[in-house]
């Protein structure tokens, strides 16, 4: 269906702005949890990596060898930060943002494409429709509810917007562009005016 012909109907319009709304949350949280995997990822690789090369080194060279006094040294220092770390880990409960992150995304991907069916496909009509819609209407409810607790900073708000904006090929509408990247964000205060970090860095988009 042509995208005036679905503007024309707000029933089919309400449904393209609630896909679109679903992508954009989407994509926040696909990004936390990328960022919680990585970190998670790292603390357990330390946890097992450093006994093991104390280990081996131990070993290989005996306990009066400089190379082993140095990676045990070294090993004190990554094994402190590693449990401090990994304690700030377990309070700010790291495991569970992920599983969060991941399930949020996973529902909102679901939800984003019910909503563009109904939009865009004209097969979708009547007591269909209304069933389709409905459903979805209120699992977006609940979803919302509980995204709402996750606390989205702005910043991850116009991340979110402007991935979407570009994944969908649309126009800012505040400063009527169509973003060319989402790495570079522009200063538009709707769909930019973000800092992506680097992935072990806080979620993504900041400032
Ligand atoms: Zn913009």
């Amino acid at each position: 269906m042509q995208i005036h012909a679905i503007e024309a109907d707000p029933i089919r319009k309400q449904s393209l702005d609630k896909s679109f709304q679903c992508f954009a949350t989407a994509i926040i949280f696909e990004r936390r949890f990328a960022v919680y995997q990585l970190r998670l990822r790292v603390l357990t690789y330390l946890g097992i990596v450093t006994p093991a090369v104390v280990g081996i080194t131990y070993v290989t060279y005996g306990d009066e060898s400089t190379l082993t006094l140095c990676f045990v040294a070294l090993a004190g220092i990554l094994g402190t930060i590693q449990l401090i770390v990994s304690l700030w880990a377990v309070v700010a409960r790291w495991d569970e943002e992920l599983e969060y992150s991941e399930e949020s995304s996973l529902e909102n991907r679901r939800l984003s494409l019910i909503f563009d069916t109904h939009a865009r496909m004209p097969e979708v009509s009547g007591a269909e429709a209304t069933v389709l819609v409905g459903n979805a209407n209120r699992d977006l409810e609940s979803l919302e509810a509980r995204d709402r607790l996750k606390s989205v900073s702005d910043g991850e708000k116009r991340y979110g917007y402007r991935a979407a904006l570009f994944e969908k090929d649309l126009v800012c509408k505040c400063c009527d562009k169509t973003p060319s990247s989402i790495e570079k964000p522009s200063d538009c205060k709707t769909c930019g005016c973000y800092r992506l970090l680097p992935l072990f860095t806080p979620i993504g988009a900041l400032r």
